[in-house]
């Protein structure tokens, strides 16, 4: 196998450590002898955007690559730049929902979408061989200040919805920007939308003083005390570079990604009488259930969020997303988009609300999660033997081994960096879902010995 340096969201690392500003040049360098052209480059409020970002910039200019630096603005905004203004690329300085002290490198293709992974690989061989593109003097790049980016992003999103409708609903949110890089765009696009809005932690800041920037459950507590304590309908957070959005209801419930998936997904279906969702073998049942009584139809994919938008190009869906409040709305941009969900989420709403009833509708089911050990060099023979073993069963290879039960299923991932297993299932209620991890692990675990 070649040598890796992208992980599933790009490249990541604690700054002056793995993260240091050799590797960020490198990368730059490595980025630049692969793109050429015009570059758009845009991060997230760490402390060390300005570190990182000069230096992968530097990398670019030696290659003699022209950058744009849009500056603090959410991962959708930079996508949606390189689409718009038809440029080579673009590189968002971020670390997503990742402690304070991480940061990253993320490439985006040419039309917009995360890099694709044989790109990505052809990026590592030029970085790992060091055969990096050296400009003359009198041919490096330049480096231009472009601001003004989150405008026409915010005027796209806008005209993919019932705006009227929105904004004469009259509606009252919650926000909560967990200090990133949402603080620049939801506060706005909620005033446009005509939403009252409170905020919390929506002025960007490195150091994520509010809460941690992922935006789960124990970390929105204030969020979740504000609505219930106000007459919101709805809670709203980002997570730090505002690719995702979390809700909750107007009885202060944090919804699951996949209730937010599934209520929007059977909204999208209705909305375009059927049509085809893709989302991973990781999400919930629910989604495929909503999906399927509005008429529509379900396609599996791997885990992450660029294969779900490459099939949804290939197959030519209408909507698609991933169970972590991932969502992406293909005549926006394919890619996950959080202001793009805050908008059709307010409109479902302004038309089919409140939210605690859409949420009541979708089907429950309950999950178990866990992990189990396994040697890296055993997890392939063990999954191959456990296809055979559950040959009886429907089983999806999609990602790792999935085996659909009478009223649930298993999924049985190798974990990429740990020699472990991770084991899902999902049932209709909880001592099912255990019922399949437990029989799962045992088949497992003769397997192994
Ligand atoms: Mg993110």
């Amino acid at each position: 196998m070649s040598q890796q340096i992208f992980g599933t969201n790009g490249v990541r690392g604690i700054v002056n450590d793995g993260m240091t500003i050799q590797l960020a040049m490198d990368l730059g360098r490595a980025i630049g002898t692969y793109m050429s052209g015009q570059v758009v480059i845009g991060n997230d409020p760490r402390t060390s955007a300005d570190m990182i970002k000069s230096a992968v910039s530097c990398g670019l200019m030696s290659t003699g690559v022209e950058v744009i630096d849009i500056g603090m603005v959410p991962t959708p905004v930079v996508q949606f730049y390189v689409k718009e203004n038809a440029l080579s690329g673009g590189i968002v300085i971020t670390a997503s929902h990742n402690p304070p002290e991480f940061n990253g490198i993320k490439c985006v293709d040419a039309d917009g979408t995360e890099m694709p992974r044989h790109k990505e690989e052809q990026i590592e061989k030029i970085y790992f061989e060091k055969s990096f593109k050296s400009q003359a003097w009198n041919s490096v790049g330049t480096l231009h200040r472009a601001t003004r980016a989150v405008e026409p992003y915010l005027r796209n999103v806008m005209s993919l919805v019932d705006t009227k409708t929105i904004h004469d609903a009259d509606l009252h949110a919650v926000l909560d920007c967990a200090n990133g890089a949402g603080s620049v765009t939801a506060p706005i696009l909620l005033d446009d939308l005509n939403v009252k809005a409170v905020t919390l932690n929506s002025n960007p800041q490195g150091t994520f003083p509010g809460h941690p920037s992922e935006p789960v459950e124990a970390h929105l507590q204030d969020l979740i005390s504000l609505v219930k304590s106000s007459d919101a309908d709805l809670g709203i957070a980002h997570d730090g570079d505002a690719d995702r959005t979390i809700f909750v209801d107007d009885r202060g419930r944090y919804l699951y990604g996949d209730c937010s998936l599934a209520i929007v997904a059977e909204y999208m279906v209705r909305e375009n009488d059927g049509g085809i969702v893709v989302t991973p073998v990781s999400s919930s049942m629910a989604v495929e259930d909503a999906v399927r009584r509005a008429g529509g139809e379900i396609i599996y994919t791997r885990v992450g969020s660029p294969v779900v938008a490459r099939k949804m190009i290939e197959t030519g869906a209408i909507f698609g997303g991933e169970e972590n409040g991932g969502l992406i709305f293909p005549l926006h941009q394919y890619c996950r988009d959080g202001a793009m969900t805050v908008a059709k989420l307010l409109e479902i709403v302004a038309i089919e609300g409140p939210l605690s009833k859409l949420v009541d509708n979708v089907p429950k089911y309950c999950q178990d999660k866990r992990k189990m050990a396994c040697p890296d060099s055993r997890k392939e023979s063990v999954l191959t033997k456990l296809v055979e073993y559950y040959c009886d069963e429907r089983v999806d290879t999609t990602d790792g081994v999935k085996i659909w039960f009478k009223s649930g299923w298993t999924l049985i991932r190798p974990s990429g960096t740990e020699p472990l297993f991770r084991i899902y299932s999902e049932a209709q209620t909880d001592k099912d879902a255990q019922k399949y991890s437990d029989n799962c692990q045992k088949v497992l675990e003769s397997l192994l010995e």
